[in-house]
């Protein structure tokens, strides 16, 4: 039930104080005036209590139980990092503030870019952009810029390979490029005899996912890099997955020249909650002049300060300075893992995939089977051949059996895809549960198809009439009276 349908008139929670102050009459513009009370629930606060308890016990999420969710690395987030970001200190900041009251946040935005270098091999961070994809449109722009002043007016191409994330084609073309696919071996890696057959004066750049939205880790990286940069390209590293390498390998080791990271993936903030997240963008030193201003620098005595005298800046990305308490979670997440605490989260994430891996493999198909880095697919086009069961219904009934499902149908290079990520946040005996379940699963596909295809039965929301959903979508509620 909705809360306007508990609504009943007269019925409060709180009350507001008397007004205490001079009544103003305002010069406002007539049509501007409210002349009726806005139509909210009137409701007691223990309805407003039970309401959201209840809410919130519909939604599935990561403090309930196992989210296996490919490319998304939704893995337990220590909540102390949360109560960091919750203190007055940081969250009652006002971005208008001047730099002498603000030395603190500036301080610690400081050594997050530092700490960002120093995890991915680069020399300099912007830490403004809002997202993932925000931070790649970023890098795409300042790639274009570099171009331009260069006077490199022929490049305008963007090789992407067919294994890329989603976002990585969009944010090329949204910066003007034009992107060039390329295709992946039989091992899931990048094609190098297609990829050279696109190398010529018009590469403007490389976007590479590492590891692949396969899980796998492109073995020739530092070839892919060399190549591009002979034609005068520029090497971009996709480090959303960075969960998979940190404190093992660096994109700045294997030669990129701009990587962004997803903040809100592995640093301690959750992903996939509609915000607010962090992209940030890091460069080698030849590209420190591009970046959004401003950045954050430490002068010679000692104070920090907002720098935005930065040359060949491509401008500004956000307003202000990005979402800073996703940046007090990733520096907290950062100092209380150490350095040798964030290599251990990479190698168990390795290691959690792997052993999911192998297990899952002895009844299903891994697509590309073999070492697998934080995340694998499986490719379930034999079940859905044999049986007419679909990735899809197999996603639904895992609810069922109170799991997340895990992402479906991409990448799209793998027919009826499901694609995994445990994270190292799990235990052996969630996994196995999961195996359990998966295995159970199978079993139905065979013998009782149908249960599969009506699945989910028990979570609020039962299976939806995809058709219906997108042809005539129901966006907001609406009274009983209203035409729908
Ligand atoms: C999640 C992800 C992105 C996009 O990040 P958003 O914050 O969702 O925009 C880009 N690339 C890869 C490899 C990802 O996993």
């Amino acid at each position: 039930m909705l809360i306007f349908e508990k609504s009943h008139e007269g019925r409060y929670a709180v009350l507001l104080p008397a007004l205490d102050v001079p009544e103003m009459d305002l010069d406002v513009e007539d049509h501007l005036v409210r002349k009726a009370s806005p139509e909210l629930p009137e409701v007691s606060e223990l309805q407003v209590v039970r309401h959201y308890t209840e809410l919130s016990r519909k939604n599935y999420a990561v403090d309930v139980g196992f989210y296996p969710l490919g490319s998304c690395t939704m893995k337990y987030n220590p909540k102390v990092n949360d109560a960091l970001a919750e203190l007055e200190h940081f969250s009652y900041l006002h971005p208008y503030q001047c730099e002498e009251d603000i030395q603190g946040a500036l301080e610690l935005m400081y050594h997050l870019q530092r700490f960002l270098c120093e995890i991915t091999g680069m020399d300099a961070f912007s830490l403004q952009p809002a997202a993932g994809a925000h931070g790649e449109l970023t890098g795409m722009l300042i790639i274009r810029k570099y171009h331009d002043i260069h006077g490199n007016a022929e490049k305008k191409k963007i090789l992407v390979p067919d294994s890329a994330h989603g976002t990585n084609p969009a944010s090329a073309t949204m910066a003007g490029f034009e992107v060039v696919e390329i295709k992946s071996g039989p091992d899931g890696l990048v094609d190098i005899e297609d990829f050279k057959k696109h190398l010529d004066n018009e590469v403007a750049g490389i976007m590479l996912t590492n590891p692949n939205t396969l899980g796998l880790f492109e073995k020739e990286v530092d070839k892919i890099v060399e190549l591009v940069h002979e034609v005068g390209g520029l090497a971009y590293y996709d480090g959303a997955n960075l969960n998979a390498i940190m404190g093992i390998t660096k994109p700045g080791d294997m030669g990129f020249d701009i990587v962004h990271l997803n903040l809100h993936k592995t640093f301690s903030t959750p992903h996939g909650m509609g915000g607010p997240g962090s992209g940030p963008v890091g460069v080698k030193d030849f590209l420190k002049n591009y970046l959004p201003v401003p950045v954050i620098e430490k002068r010679d005595d000692g104070n920090y300060t907002l720098e935005y005298d930065l040359k060949h800046s491509i401008g500004k990305v956000r307003s202000f300075y990005g979402n800073f308490t996703v940046l007090v979670r990733a520096y907290a997440y950062i100092v209380s893992m150490g350095a040798e605490g964030l290599k251990k989260v990479s190698q168990v994430a390795v290691l959690n995939a792997n052993y999911l891996r192998r297990k899952l493999s002895e009844r299903f198909k891994v697509a590309y089977d073999g070492p697998c880095k934080h995340e694998f697919v499986l490719d379930n086009y034999e079940v859905w051949k044999k049986w007419g069961v679909k990735t899809l219904d197999m996603a639904k009934r895992l609810l069922d059996l109170g799991f997340h499902a895990p992402t479906i149908y991409f990448p799209l290079i793998v027919k009826e895809a499901m694609m995994i990520e445990p994270t190292e946040t799990e235990t052996k005996e969630d996994l196995d549960r999961f195996v359990e379940a998966m295995f159970q699963i199978l079993d139905e596909a065979e013998h009782n198809p149908e249960l599969l295809k009506s699945a989910p039965k028990t979570t609020p929301v039962s299976r939806l009439d995809e058709v219906k959903a997108s042809r005539h979508p129901i966006v907001r509620w609406k009274r009983e009276e209203e035409e729908i």
